[in-house]
């Protein structure tokens, strides 16, 4: 007899048999009986003619018909189909055919078996890429609706906040003026201390999410204009001055090659940003550890590094916490005290030291062995500030030449 006309009295009995293996092996849904009878008969086609693509159209219709949770896990892949539709025929074959009859069957449907395999898992590969790609996709727009809506929070909340400071800010100078002078009252003055303190702490965690909310919204401008490195760390070293005593911390600032060159950039945002990570260190570099304050110039770029002997940073959290809200550690810690040990504050001192450095056309990293609060291996934090001979922008030139122009014509 023809495999053809083997095919034909063996249909109906395969379509049983192999529906069943199919549910049960391949663990999916009752497979459907008519899709395979499409596939049956284009098997049919296929050894009719000598080619196998009649198959392909077959194989694209049971691809189309996966649901996207068909997708999740090994489940429903059609190669393990096929599998079990190659082991059902050998299994029903052998059963009603003779085993001559089998094995010209097998011979001529193997290659066929062969192409379905080869086509079905290229296909099912390229779906499931699709298929991975949509959830990144997803989980992407996700992260970003999140970050916006952190962004959206920040801005909203700190505006929010910052009218009643000033209301605050006002009428405790007004008690001031209205309240005979204290003469020396100590208790008074303390009160007004206290009150001093907390609203500047508080306007300097306002000013913080306003920047964060302007370097989101690339709003930021900065004013560039003839500046010095070095300047702007011996500004800081006299501001920390106190601090430092307090905290038993010694900072050392290198003279080193790059500082005195003369460069354009914005001095108090660079201020700003350095003194963020001066802070840091103060904050987490137990009393009596020691601040050094080094650099190079590179091509272009003048790099400064920021060495702490403090409890060090762990190297999967290096990039962390250049993100808003990324400090580590335990959030018990935090309070309100800016330069004490381990004072955590709201993690946005980093990413906008990172958004101003970046702003100016600079990079910033970490390089620390780990985080120990006992051995205290220290980090070191490294700024690339460009070196600009010229105003990098048109706007920045104009004021600039505008600057010059004015003192020259005095
Ligand atoms: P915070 O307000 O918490 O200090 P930052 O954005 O300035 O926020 O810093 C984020 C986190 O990075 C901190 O909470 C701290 O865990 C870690 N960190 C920053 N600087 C240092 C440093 N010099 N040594 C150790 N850890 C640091």
């Amino acid at each position: 007899m023809s495999v053809l006309r083997l095919m034909e009295t063996i249909r109906e009995g395969w379509i049983k048999r192999v529906s069943q293996r199919i549910a049960r092996g391949a663990g999916v849904r009752e497979s459907s009986m008519e899709q395979l009878d499409k596939f049956y008969e284009a098997l049919g086609y296929s050894l009719d003619t000598g080619d196998p693509t009649w198959l392909e159209h077959v194989i694209d219709g049971w691809m189309h018909g996966l649901t996207e949770s068909d997708l999740v896990g090994e489940k429903a892949s059609l190669s393990k189909i096929l599998s079990e539709m190659l082991l059902g025929t050998q299994e029903y074959t052998s059963e009603v055919l003779t085993v001559e009859e089998a094995a010209s069957l097998h011979a001529s449907l193997l290659p066929l078996f062969t192409f379905a395999y080869e086509y079905a898992t290229s296909r099912d590969i390229s779906l499931r890429v699709d298929h991975v790609q949509r959830e990144l996709e997803k989980a992407q727009f996700k992260l970003e609706q999140i970050d916006k809506s952190k962004s959206d929070f920040i801005s909203v909340a700190a505006h929010e906040l910052k009218t009643p400071l000033t209301l605050i800010e006002g009428y405790t100078s007004m008690i001031r003026e209205v309240l005979p002078a204290s003469g020396g009252d100590e208790y008074q003055e303390s009160l007004f201390r206290g009150i001093d303190n907390g609203t500047k702490r508080l306007r300097e965690i306002i000013d913080d999410m306003i920047d964060v909310s302007l370097l989101d919204n690339d709003l930021l401008s900065l004013n560039f204009q003839p500046m010095w490195v070095n300047r702007v760390l011996s500004t800081l070293q006299v501001e920390l001055n106190e601090v430092l005593s307090q905290r038993q911390l010694a900072l050392r600032i290198d003279d080193f090659p790059g500082a005195g060159e003369m460069t354009f950039g914005d001095p108090e945002r660079l201020y700003q940003a350095f003194r963020n990570l001066l802070i840091n260190a103060i904050k987490y570099t137990p009393d009596g550890g020691e601040i050094h304050v080094s650099g190079r110039t590179l091509p272009g770029f003048v790099e400064v590094t920021i060495s702490d002997t403090g409890i060090g940073i762990d190297p999967e959290d290096h990039a962390r916490i250049f993100e808003k809200f990324g400090q580590i550690g335990n959030i018990s810690f935090h309070s309100s005290g800016k330069t004490k040990f381990k004072g955590g504050g709201p993690g946005l001192g980093l990413p906008i030291t990172k958004g101003l450095i970046e702003a100016h056309g600079g990079t910033i990293w970490v390089e620390s062995e780990k985080r120990d609060e006992n051995s205290f291996p220290g980090s070191v934090f490294h700024v690339m500030v460009p070196i600009r001979k010229q105003p990098p922008d048109e706007r920045s030139k104009k004021i600039f030449n505008s600057l010059v122009d004015g003192k020259n014509n005095q």
